[in-house]
């Protein structure tokens, strides 16, 4: 049951804590309804602290996305989740077993009416609403079951998400069948006294409300922010060379300023075409470059790159400063996962340390709250660029770490940087050789392709 968690203690700590946030919300409810008789008292209060935890669960998702420190909170999800299926299936047996008797003809609203010596229907609605709540307990209990890595094992990734997913039927059901208990049953009963409406009527609807418009905000973010990506940035700008430095033994970085934002999410590429070629090159006057800056500045953006002596190469290092050059609008996947739960360890070799840099320093920026673990392997310390901003940087940030590595990396490396770790999802980039070696070594100790994301710098062979 640890998903990604480092230590049992935290994991009892984060339960501890939601066995007391959980009492807490049932207690307020039950000393708020001292007119009901206990019974109704209970399951209600049982039953409504269940809806603020599934609320919150559902909420933390979008919150995260419009609002990136919400990030942090998102680890809590999974117990939030546990917490209220427990809360809801003993709202489910408190009316069972009370109100229902485990009737079946009572679960579906028949009573049974002495003077007519038979049972008569209670009202029409009753039966369907908890029927829908049933299914939501169903749903509730399966994904509480495949809370645990080994469901994830498994079942594999992909097919667990896609479970997961169902929290929002979940909450589809439980929202129904609490409008239905909420303002129909109780306020327009037809053959009973109504007792006193309750008072968590208004802000269930307004959480409820609260949820669905969070998950709609997130959404439109999500949609305006591709748009922009496609359209705001144009396919092909032009880009002025404001700076030059080497940054290791033969290494150099190259910063441009643009007229246009450029859009890019961290670890994305773009394709650098210099003008005029100073030298000849047979491969052309354009090569791709993972950018190494953060996304965050989108007035100018860095590259950095090995002197291999390419024609191409030896342009850019005597490209006169203000020069103009042509980038197109960035692409690829090579991105960070949505899940700020998974640890993410990267394998970088030479150069590749390029989108690594990317990442980390926006990460840095927006105090992103996800382990990041980086094996960083060269030939040699003098090789080895930014390497003392990323030494920095492991300082400075505590959920970054780095090992640097002047050997070629074997399986013995690997396991020993995944081990205090589980379900983690690896990142490894470089020159096409060590990518091929390094994901082969992976699947050999078992990570399925789903937690392999690589980027291959095709073409270089430093
Ligand atoms: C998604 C992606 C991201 C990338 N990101 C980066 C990055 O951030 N930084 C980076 O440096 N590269 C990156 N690359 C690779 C880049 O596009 C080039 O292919 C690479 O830099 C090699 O270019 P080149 O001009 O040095 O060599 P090319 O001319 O393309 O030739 C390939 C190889 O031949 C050899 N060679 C060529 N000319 C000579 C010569 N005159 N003398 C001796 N040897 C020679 C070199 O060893 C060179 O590696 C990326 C590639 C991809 C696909």
């Amino acid at each position: 049951m640890l998903l990604g968690i480092k230590d049992r203690k935290t994991l009892f700590r984060r339960h501890g804590i939601m066995v007391l946030f959980s009492l807490a919300l049932v207690g307020l409810f039950w000393l708020s309804r001292g007119q009901w008789v206990p019974e109704m008292r209970l399951w209600r209060a049982v039953g409504d602290a269940g809806f603020v935890l599934l609320a919150m669960a559902l909420s933390i998702g979008p919150l995260a996305r419009l609002w990136l420190p919400a990030r942090r909170w998102v680890a809590w999800r999974r117990e939030l989740g546990i917490w209220f299926a427990l809360l809801a299936l003993g709202h489910g047996v408190l009316i069972l077993s009370g109100w229902v008797g485990w009737s079946w003809r009572r679960f579906l609203g028949y009573e049974f009416v002495p003077q007519l010596g038979r049972w008569a229907r209670l009202e029409p609605g009753f039966g369907l609403a908890n029927l829908l709540g049933l299914a939501g307990l169903i749903w509730a209990l399966v994904l509480m079951a495949t809370s645990s890595d080994w469901a994830v094992r498994k079942l594999g990734i992909a097919s667990w998400k896609w479970l997961q997913t169902g929290a929002y039927i979940i909450f589809y059901l439980v929202a129904l069948h609490a409008v239905y208990f909420l303002f129909i049953h109780y306020t327009v009963s037809f053959h009973r006294p109504v007792p006193d409406p309750n008072w968590f009527r208004y802000p269930m609807a307004a959480i409820g409300l609260a949820v669905i418009g969070l998950q709609g905000a997130a959404y439109a973010q999500v949609v305006r922010r591709r748009q922009a990506a496609e359209t705001s940035s144009v396919e092909v700008q032009k880009a002025i060379l404001i700076g030059r430095r080497q940054i290791a033994r033969g290494t150099y970085e190259m910063t441009f300023s643009v007229k246009s934002p450029l859009h890019f999410l961290a670890g994305q590429h773009t394709q650098v075409r210099v003008l005029k070629l100073l030298y000849p090159d047979p491969q052309g006057a354009s090569r791709v470059f993972s950018i190494a800056s953060s996304p965050t500045d989108k007035t100018r953006f860095s590259i950095a790159w090995r002197d291999t002596g390419s024609g191409y190469k030896r342009t850019l290092l005597e490209l006169p400063i203000k020069t103009e050059v042509l980038v197109d609008r960035p692409g690829g996947q090579f991105i960070l996962p949505d899940d700020i739960g998974r640890p993410v360890l990267m394998v970088a070799g030479g150069i590749g340390i390029t989108p690594i840099m990317s990442m980390v320093r926006w990460a840095a920026e927006k105090k992103l709250p996800q382990v990041m673990v980086l094996l960083y392997a060269n030939s040699s310390r003098e090789r080895a660029a930014y390497l003392e901003e990323l030494q920095e940087l492991a300082g400075t940030n505590k959920h970054f770490s780095l090992r640097n590595q002047y050997q070629p990396i074997d399986g013995k490396v690997l396991a020993g940087l995944s081990k205090p770790y589980k379900n983690p999802i690896w990142y490894v980039v470089g020159p096409p050789g060590m990518v091929d070696s390094v994901r082969l070594l992976l699947s050999e100790a078992g990570a399925g392709e789903p937690d392999i994301i690589i980027e291959n710098f095709d073409g270089y062979d430093g």
